[in-house]
């Protein structure tokens, strides 16, 4: 008899695990539970009077050769590769990113503010790196952190960068030397690098075309079936008014809504769910008439901006927005599930990109729509890795597996579902032998 696996959640993660899953048919019979009308999760994108949007933009950033070799087997000729322009705006200037390699874009002043911190910085060779403040500060120095990655990390996490561990940082901030700083801001030396500096973007469909092209041939998919109640010793749970059984589930849902959802949890497991923490998020997806800004994304470290990125949605793929029009995505982070007054965040965005010439008085708007994220980013505080771990180990021996961003509670990218998917389909079907 095959094993029966369902799973929670069609978003990437999902939706990539049942597509791997195909390949064990016989071993595992694959049925995916998704809570909203449609696939897709965040990697999802819409219609919209002739846009296409994401659920703020999501690129492709493919490092791996499975990773790259699945994208092209899914996609196709349905995608391009993409040389990242992106930008800090910071004093006025528009700084190249990453910010602590192109510091030759601002005043004399504040080259040499940050570059002797970071020669100091470098002499000190701390090791006090147990916080995301110390680690950057033993990084990078006084001027760099105080210019950029304290105000810009401080406005994403919502969280203080003390408490906050440098666990998250590999991938995410590029690691420089002193060297690279040093010749970054006396020889403008622009080397685009990073996870991000190309990136790979469908050429139409949106991030969305992703998702449809790994659900072709997927026919066990339920839309607006929640999972709830689940009863993992019987290996129950409620979705769409029905009781199903499995015998291994897969969880892409969120996990602090996971840990709400399984009865009967021991005590210390309870705790362990109550210890993670998380932002919350609202993009708006707004387009314009007229011209877009040049580059395809921005960072905006300063208070008297609203948000902490913009995107130019429209830079990504020609089919994205109708000629003689453009269209962004504006993010903005708040604290754990707190609610925003949406009116006049709108108000305080259009001021501002105004003041950054994005926009002038006369730019119509053609089409807006507000999205509410209320899982951002999982917090990698003190008691992440503990509380996590404590909760992965009660559950998989429980038959559950977690899996994506939300689901393993992770700072983590599409890629890395893909990939952690293939993983997982291959580890079920082991256990199924
Ligand atoms: C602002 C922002 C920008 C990002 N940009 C990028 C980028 O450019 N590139 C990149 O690689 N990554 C990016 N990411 C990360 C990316 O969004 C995640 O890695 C990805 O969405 C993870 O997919 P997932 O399927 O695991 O989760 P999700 O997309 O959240 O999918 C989970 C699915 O589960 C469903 N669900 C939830 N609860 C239940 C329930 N009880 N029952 C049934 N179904 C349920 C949801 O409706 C959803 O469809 C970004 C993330 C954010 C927040």
């Amino acid at each position: 008899m095959p094993l029966k696996i369902k799973i929670i959640g069609a978003g990437i993660s999902g939706l990539a695990c049942a597509y791997h899953l195909k390949k064990y048919r016989a071993k595992a019979e694959t049925s995916l539970y998704e809570a909203e009308d449609k696939i897709g999760g965040l990697c999802g994108s819409y219609q919209e009077k002739g846009f296409t949007f994401d659920y703020s933009g999501h690129l492709l950033h493919l490092s791996t050769r499975s990773g790259k070799a699945l994208a092209r087997k899914l996609l196709g000729r349905n995608q391009t590769q993409i040389k990242r322009e992106a930008f800090v705006f910071f004093k006025g200037k528009k700084v190249e990113f990453p910010f602590q390699n192109n510091l030759f874009r601002l005043d004399k002043k504040d080259i040499s503010y940050c570059v002797s911190e970071a020669i100091k910085a470098y002499g000190a060779q701390s090791d006090k790196k147990d916080s995301f403040k110390n680690w950057a500060l033993a990084l990078y120095g006084k001027g760099i952190c105080e210019y950029f990655m304290f105000p810009y990390n401080s406005k994403l996490w919502n969280f203080p960068l003390e408490k906050l561990t440098p666990q998250w940082c590999g991938k995410f901030i590029p690691a420089y030397t002193l060297e690279d700083i040093i010749k970054g801001a006396y020889l403008k030396r622009n080397k685009k690098t990073g996870y991000n500096s190309t990136f790979y973007y469908p050429k139409s469909g949106g991030c969305g075309a992703i998702c449809s092209a790994l659900a072709q041939g997927l026919d066990n998919i339920n839309l607006n079936s929640a999972v709830t109640a689940i009863d993992f010793k019987n290996k129950t749970f409620k979705a769409g008014g029905k009781t199903v059984s499995y015998d291994k589930l897969v969880s892409t849902m969120p996990l602090p809504a996971l840990g709400k959802a399984l009865k009967g949890l021991p005590a210390d497991i309870k705790t362990a769910f109550k210890e993670l923490k998380h932002n919350s998020l609202y993009v708006l997806n707004i387009a314009f008439k007229g011209k877009a800004p040049k580059g395809h994304w921005f960072y905006f470290p300063e208070d008297k901006y609203p948000f902490y990125r913009v995107g130019v949605q429209s830079s990504f793929s020609k089919s994205s927005a109708p000629k003689g029009t453009f269209s962004l995505y504006i993010e903005f982070a708040l604290r754990q599930n707190c609610k925003a007054d949406l009116n006049k965040l709108k108000q305080k965005a259009i001021s501002a990109l105004k003041d950054l010439g994005f926009i002038d008085e006369k730019s119509e708007i053609v089409t807006e729509k507000w999205h509410h994220i209320r899982y951002g980013y999982p917090i990698y505080d003190g008691r992440y890795a503990k509380a996590r771990g404590l909760i992965l180990d009660y559950l998989a021996k429980q038959d559950i597996y977690l899996l994506g961003r939300y689901g393993a509670w992770e700072y983590s990218f599409m890629e890395k579902s893909l990939l952690d998917a293939a993983a997982l389909a291959k580890t079920i079907a082991k256990v199924s032998k």
